[in-house]
């Protein structure tokens, strides 16, 4: 089964994790890849792990930063110039952040961290929206986390911004369902990408492995998710299969969102 054949994917943070992971998904399927990053060189090493797995998949990397308004609609525009539309778009990009209680959240940070994860998706959907509209049809994942979803502490900025996107995905999915629009957050739990190896550092510093242990020990599934778990979910809700999927959040975190 080729779910994206002949379609064009653009994603964001597509250099790294779950970004990457979803590109070699789709990838095999079919889709041509717009990736767009900070990184570069992120960036090609997901090129070549996809044409590793699809060696005829067409794959447009471009560097923007998702925070910056003009360098979004810049690369909306490259995407379009280069495949002449956007079937489905995993609006991805994102940071954490510190790990700080709140009187102590570092306000450049929190407008950072907010700039990036809330600006960076309202910015994508803004633009790709305005596309899916006119060409009728599109698909859009947002990423949320469980941390959009409840509290998790010491994540001023990440929290804000996250719920945030839960928000916003509410909120233009009412309005673009009736275009044949769709448009869905997912709300990951820890998952093992360098972000959160970055977070457990961040906690444990040397020690982060032990710490990792000790932060999956309360998930009811007692692991990390794996970025290819996630890969799958994105490209079911990428595809035409997900269609009457529509401005809702989805986790996938083991559990770990009702258990608390
Ligand atoms: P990651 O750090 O592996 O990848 C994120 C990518 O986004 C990187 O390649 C980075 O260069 C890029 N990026 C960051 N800021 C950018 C910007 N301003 N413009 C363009 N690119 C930018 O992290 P990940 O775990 O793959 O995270 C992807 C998304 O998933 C993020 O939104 C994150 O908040 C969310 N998330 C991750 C987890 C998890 O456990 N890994 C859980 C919940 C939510």
């Amino acid at each position: 089964m080729k779910r994206f054949e002949d379609k064009v994917v653009l994603i964001t943070g597509g250099g790294s994790g779950l970004g990457r992971s979803a590109a070699l998904q789709v990838a095999k399927e079919g889709a041509k890849l717009s990736l767009v990053d900070l990184s570069e060189k992120g960036m090609e090493e997901t090129k070549q792990e996809v044409l590793a797995v699809a060696p005829e998949a067409e794959v447009l990397t471009i560097v923007a930063n998702c925070a910056n308004e003009p360098e979004v609609e810049a690369y909306v525009k490259q995407t379009i110039d280069q495949f002449g539309k956007i079937d489905s778009f995993f609006n991805n990009a994102g940071v954490e952040g510190t790990q700080n209680l709140t009187e102590e959240y570092p306000v450049d940070e929190f407008d950072r961290v907010v700039n990036i994860n809330l600006n960076g998706v309202f910015y994508g959907m803004r633009h790709v929206l305005k596309v899916m509209k006119e060409q009728g049809h599109g698909s859009v994942v947002n990423t949320a986390s469980v941390g959009g979803i409840r509290g998790i502490g010491n994540q001023s900025g990440y929290a804000a911004s996250k719920h945030g996107v839960v928000g916003l995905t509410k909120n233009s999915g009412i309005e673009y369902g009736q275009f044949g629009v769709s448009i869905k957050a997912i709300a990951p739990g820890a998952i093992m990408t360098p972000m959160v190896e970055g977070s457990l550092r961040q906690l444990g510093g040397e020690n982060w492995e032990e710490a990792g242990k000790e932060f999956v020990s309360v998930n009811p599934m007692k692991r990390f998710g794996k970025p290819e778990e996630v890969g799958y979910l994105v490209a079911f809700l990428l595809s035409d299969q997900a269609n009457f999927i529509n401005a809702t959040v989805i986790p996938i975190d083991g559990g770990q969102s009702y258990k608390y």
